[in-house]
């Protein structure tokens, strides 16, 4: 499977039709996904209707001399937390078993304006909680790279789908890190933009202060083309930015001349896999070859985003998860009174992590709490900001690793959550700032585990972190490297 600004070019000259192409992603789908399970709903009609009709367009398009959609006849995936009309959206919970969403979620409206294809819905821990798919109702994504292991979560299903090559790009949503870490775990490329930079309208939240609609993708390039198109100012979600939104063509810079690249001390902890640091610091080496300006910074309230995080996350959760209560969506238990059907539909169908969740989240704000926790999480948020702000103020973009390790085993912390979440305590940071962060593979652990590095740049500097990205990617092939994940069968 070619990058999808390679698909599209062969779409455009002729080379292929859409057909062949979702004939190709269905195939190799039904193929791997015994091994790998990224999805959670396919939909093989609808996508080859949708791919004939492009091809229809495409053929009248050529024949008049029009320009059609950019990504015409594109097959992608999209996670299973936004809202697709007509297609199942479980949001990895039983709690909305069955519900079909009678609109789209903005981003994937835009994507689908812009001729790109559904193929299915893609794994996801319960409502985007969890680092590793493993807190999805619906049983765990394999790493392709060692179906042992966990793709990294909460967008596993993606990372999953696009590390395994069944389609070239795949919508995720990231709040505290879920696609920037499933990237690095599976060796692709994710981006999480600024807040407010893609309308929220149609993603199922979860942490409405944190949540973004990012892409998973092979190369950096991809990754503008698509937030390109989803990004802008959207009348139904309030906090949408009108700020300019990047050209997809990314500056053709020769070199990392004139970038001044910041590396947290703090993202060096002891926790780090040696693998991890060494391979980080290998290509902070390669871009200071390039011309970088590679310099130490500091981002001295690190420590905190984790209890931080954990705090406004299920706070805001607790609110948003409300709504569930088999009154409106989804499956309902049946029992005498009202609050009987909240309880028993609540208590039948959440799983034990969202349930912690909300639990922690009421907790922290309930009356006489509130000032201890939640009031306190929000001003030490600001502090982590900062961080940033002052850090920007000298250096043009800041270079760490996504996750102190490389993807762990199945099972290695379902059974103590404290140690899953300090996996989160380099990408959180990201999100309680509000800053935009690329994540992609530079090279492998001793065990062919794929190891990231991200980009953090500052608001709605996108473009900045995709064109450092692409340069690193013009230089490299580590995100060419393609795993085989029924190698152990054959
Ligand atoms: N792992 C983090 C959590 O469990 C982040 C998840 C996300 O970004 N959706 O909340």
């Amino acid at each position: 499977m070619h990058s999808a600004t390679q698909l599209l070019k062969s779409l455009t000259s002729g080379e292929i039709s859409s057909r062949e192409l979702t004939e190709d992603v269905i195939a190799r789908i039904e193929r791997l996904e015994p091994a790998v399970r990224a999805f959670l709903t396919l939909t093989p009609e609808e996508a080859l209707q949708a791919a004939d009709e492009a091809d229809r367009r495409r053929a009248e398009a050529r024949r008049n001399g029009e320009s059609v959609p950019p990504l015409l006849g594109l097959p992608i995936a999209v996670k299973d937390v936004l809202s697709t009309r007509g297609i199942r959206t479980t949001c990895g919970s039983r709690i909305l078993e069955n519900y079909v969403p009678p609109y789209d979620a903005t981003a994937v409206h835009r994507l689908k304006e812009a001729g790109a294809i559904i193929v299915g819905k893609t794994n996801t821990d319960e409502f985007a909680m969890g680092s590793s798919t493993e807190n999805s109702a619906y049983g765990v994504t394999h790493n392709p790279w060692d179906v042992e292991r966990v793709p990294g979560g909460s967008s596993g299903g993606s990372a999953a789908a696009v590390a395994a090559r069944m389609v070239p790009v795949a919508l995720g949503t990231d709040t505290g890190g879920s696609v920037r870490q499933p990237a690095s775990f599976c060796g692709v490329t994710g981006l999480k933009p600024t807040y407010g930079r893609v309308s929220r309208y149609g993603l199922i939240a979860y942490g409405s202060s944190l949540d973004t609609v990012g892409v998973l993708a092979q190369t950096a390039k991809d990754a503008a083309l698509f937030l390109h198109l989803m990004a802008g100012q959207d009348p139904l979600d309030a906090t949408s930015m009108d700020v300019p939104v990047p050209p997809p063509s990314l500056k053709p810079r020769e070199d990392f001349h004139g970038l001044k690249i910041g590396v947290p001390r703090e993202y060096f902890t002891e926790g780090i896999q040696p693998a991890v640091a060494k391979a980080v610091r290998a290509a902070l080496d390669l871009m200071a070859d390039m011309g970088a300006e590679v310099r130490e910074i500091s981002l001295p309230h690190t420590e905190y985003a984790v209890p931080v995080y954990y705090l406004i996350a299920p706070a805001e959760a607790s609110a948003n998860l409300a709504r569930f209560d088999g009154i409106r969506y989804g499956p309902r238990a049946e029992a005498e009174t009202m609050w009987d059907v909240f309880y028993h539909t609540r208590g039948q169908l959440f799983g034990p992590e969202v349930k912690r969740r909300i639990m922690l989240g009421t907790y922290a704000l309930s009356a006489g709490y509130y000032d201890a926790y939640y009031g306190q999480a929000q001003k030490v948020r600001t502090l982590i900001k900062r961080d940033f702000e002052r850090a920007f103020e000298e250096i043009d973009l800041i270079a760490a690793p996504v996750a102190p390790s490389t993807a762990f085993r199945i099972g290695a912390h379902t059974g103590d959550p404290l140690s899953m979440y300090l996996e989160d305590i380099f990408t959180l940071p990201a999100n309680l700032a509000g800053v935009p962060g690329v994540a992609f593979p530079v090279g492998f652990d001793d065990l062919g585990l794929p190891i990231g590095l991200q980009f953090m740049g500052p608001h709605f500097r996108e473009d900045l972190i995709l064109e450092a990205a692409h340069l690193y990617q013009q230089a490299t092939d580590w995100h060419r490297h393609t795993p085989d994940p029924l190698a152990d069968e054959e």
